[in-house]
């Protein structure tokens, strides 16, 4: 209309809002400052306040995460933390009993099964450590690499190595508190089979990588945190989906899968188109794996089970609108099956575009796991 300012077009899109909305709920802590990076990979343009501002007015940011988030920016560094580290290392003794870490755990979970091995409190344990152990589990995000911390996290990683009588490196392999893996992660409990195994008998709380939902070992979903996991055995297209996705990964960035996993669960028909069809459509998984956890005492009333259910499908529709050459723009917008484009062409747009930026292009190639 002539002399009516038209509105500014969101820079945040659907798809990406959506992308944020997902990583919100699968990540509790995640920092708007990491999901800002997040979004700035999948070729987001705006900057960081247009972004926070988009963050509060689309995607619903629960009350209480701001204030939480800049606590979690700016931890309390007691002064004295390089003066204590200096003499310590002769003192710390070394604990009889040797405690494995799990793939992905968190300093506080690892801690307190050092201590409960040792038969020793929490507290006991932290008080022969630096006290950025203290700082650092207090931290409810013990990713976050603070610029006070990080300077002390390599000595407070030998004096931990010391105390369990293990090497630095499999402590920063398994644990993201030293890790420098920048990936975005989700956080869950890890596949309780694999950690009975190892003779735990708790939950063991877990960062892994967002795309990383079944173990593929045992047939298990790892569900978000907060709800069970589901034995998904009994449909074996879904660990199937699993391993196709990381085969995905060789291509893309986790981001990107992600981005194209979102915008694919929505469009996910929600039923068959015929009759014919129930056999392969995902309500009919859905019952399968409601019966089959029933009797493992799951309430049958979870999300998870459609996040399951659906998976198969979702990661061949991600698939679909991921272009099949993301170093060559000119075909990745030519190859792709006409119904699957317009089941979700945001996406399928949004990744043309993406791939000839070379920023992307190079991410991409670095993320073969
Ligand atoms: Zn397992």
């Amino acid at each position: 209309m002539p002399g009516i300012r038209a509105p500014r077009p969101s820079l945040l899109t659907e798809p990406l809002a959506s992308y944020c909305r997902q990583r919100l709920a699968e990540d509790p802590h995640l920092r708007p400052s990491a999901l800002f990076k997040e979004v700035a990979d999948l070729d987001f343009q705006g900057s960081r306040s247009t972004f926070y501002r988009e963050l509060d007015r689309r995607v619903l940011v629960p009350a209480g995460r701001r204030e939480t988030n800049s606590q979690e920016e700016d931890p309390q560094i007691p002064s004295e933390i390089s003066r204590t580290l200096a003499r310590r290392h002769e003192r710390t003794p070394v604990l009889p009993q040797r405690v494995a870490p799990i793939a992905g755990e968190t300093l506080s979970s690892y801690l307190a099964r050092i201590a409960r091995a040792n038969h020793l409190t929490v507290t006991e344990v932290l008080a022969v450590l630096p006290t950025w152990f203290s700082t650092k589990t207090n931290n409810l995000d013990d990713r976050a690499q603070h610029h006070m911390l990080a300077p002390a996290a390599t000595q407070a990683l030998h004096e931990l190595a010391h105390l369990i009588g293990t090497t630095p490196a499999g402590l920063t392999h398994a644990l993201p508190a030293f890790g420098t893996d920048e990936g975005p992660v989700r956080a869950t409990t890890a596949c309780h089979r694999c950690t009975a195994r190892l003779g735990i008998r708790q939950p063991v709380p877990v960062h892994l990588p967002i795309h990383h939902k079944v173990c593929t070992r045992h047939g298990i979903w790892l569900s978000d945190l907060g709800e069970p996991h589901l034995d998904v055995s009994i449909c074996p297209e879904i660990t199937a989906a699993q391993h196709r996705a990381n085969r995905l990964l060789r291509r893309f960035t986790p981001q990107q899968l992600t981005l194209a996993h979102q915008t694919a669960v929505e469009a996910v028909p929600p039923w068959p188109a015929s009759p014919a069809a129930v056999p392969h459509h995902w309500r009919y998984r859905l019952l399968a794996l409601q019966t089959h956890n029933h009797h493992r005492g799951i309430s049958t009333e979870l999300d998870t089970y459609a996040h399951a259910a659906r998976y198969p499908d979702a990661i061949e529709l991600a698939a679909a609108v991921l272009p099949k050459h993301p170093h060559d723009p000119a075909r990745s917008t030519g190859e792709n099956s006409p119904d699957l484009r317009t089941a979700a062409p945001a996406a399928h747009g949004h990744f043309a575009t993406q791939d000839s930026s070379p920023q992307v292009r190079a991410t991409a190639s670095g993320t073969t796991r």
